[in-house]
């Protein structure tokens, strides 16, 4: 019988005045469905941090999502995440749970506090997945792109439990919920003896992050080295503009300095799975594509007929995006 698949469950702020179990969240949970079932229903375990109210404001969220057990811990201390406590609390109960699968999302939050955790757990972790599944021997296969890029390795742990962290937007929350008769388990802070290095002073919203908020967008239009220079870059403005859609770049469009970081996708930039990605002038390196694959449907526009990115693409318009584009702009108004 498997020891059991545990989640961090992520409280965050989009807000002064309110907290969210981090999307990500979701997402590793269908993924812990999913492993759950090759492990004969392995247990599913969950660890929530915060100040107050955990379970009144967020229990659906894990009676929905199938989990087994929420181990919730309460303390004024734990209002703001902090590397120092939260660290030791998911350490200690971790220690407790004892399951085989550890599971982080790679939040900025999961990514400070995997490593720490994996430390001192004497255990390995596989950060920035892109699939997990479980071998032949029962073992969780985490895959991540490796070399800069250039392949995917799939990573096994010797130890356990075998820890990974996945980046937002890899997987796909569940379709359909279930009603689980969930168990919440109350446990104390364990942090007396533990010095907090940082605090909180202000949270200051990012703007361009708000502006792009890139990883929610149903259509993106995506544009690359291709579309030349910043006036080709307000052309992709606009036609996304009455698309309703939301603008992403290649990191060459990036480093050119035709769009800022946030709007990057691919392996150094976010995932996106939006309904609709439309890709201009962007050649579909795997850097790149790794960022993207997961979207509904997949139109290319690149003059190169033998450009990479026609082979994930749903729909292929081989051609010059200067004379396409005006033309779909053109269509579209009238
Ligand atoms: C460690 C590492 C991490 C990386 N991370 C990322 C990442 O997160 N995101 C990312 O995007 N890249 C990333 N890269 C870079 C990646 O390898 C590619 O270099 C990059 O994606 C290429 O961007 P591009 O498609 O815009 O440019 P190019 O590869 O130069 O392609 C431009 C395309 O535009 C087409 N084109 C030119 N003119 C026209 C026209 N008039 N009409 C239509 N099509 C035209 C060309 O045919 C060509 O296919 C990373 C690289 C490394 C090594």
């Amino acid at each position: 019988m498997s020891k059991g698949i545990l989640l961090y469950a992520e409280l965050t702020r989009y807000s002064e005045d309110g907290q969210y179990v981090h999307p990500v969240f979701f997402e590793l949970a269908a993924k812990a469905n999913e492993l759950s079932k090759k492990l004969n229903d392995a247990p599913i375990y969950a660890i929530l941090l915060g100040s107050k109210n955990l379970v009144e404001n967020f229990k659906e969220g894990f009676t929905e999502n199938n989990i087994d057990t929420v181990y919730v811990v309460e303390d004024e201390r734990l209002q703001d995440y902090s590397t120092e406590y939260y660290s030791k609390i998911i350490t200690d109960l971790t220690k407790e749970i004892d399951p085989e699968i550890f599971i982080i999302g790679a939040t900025t939050q999961g990514r400070d506090i995997a490593p720490r955790i994996s430390s001192s757990l004497h255990t390995g972790l596989t950060a920035d997945c892109i699939e997990l599944d479980i071998n032949e021997k029962g073992q969780l296969a985490a895959t991540r792109p490796t070399f800069g890029g250039q392949l995917m390795a799939t990573i096994l742990c010797k130890n356990q439990p075998q820890m990974a962290t996945v980046r937002p937007k890899v997987f796909k929350p569940l379709k359909e919920f279930v009603k689980k008769d969930t168990k919440f388990i109350t446990k104390k802070a364990n942090i007396d003896d533990i010095e907090k290095k940082v605090n909180l002073i202000e949270f200051l919203k990012n703007p361009e992050k708000e502006e792009s908020a890139l990883e929610d967008a149903e259509i993106i239009v995506a544009g690359g080295r291709g579309m030349k220079d910043l006036m080709g870059f307000e052309m992709l403005k606009e036609f996304a503009s009455l698309l309703n859609a939301k603008v992403g770049a290649s990191r060459v469009a990036v480093e050119m300095g035709l769009a800022s970081h946030e709007m990057q996708i691919g392996q150094t930039g976010k995932t996106v799975t939006p309904k609709i990605y439309i890709a201009c002038g962007i050649s579909g390196a795997l850097q790149h594509t790794v960022g993207m694959t997961g979207s509904d449907k997949i139109i290319a526009i690149n003059i190169d007929k033998n450009a990479p990115i026609f082979d994930i693409a749903d729909i292929a318009i081989a051609g010059d995006v200067f004379e396409i584009l005006p033309e779909l702009i053109n269509m579209i108004k009238k």
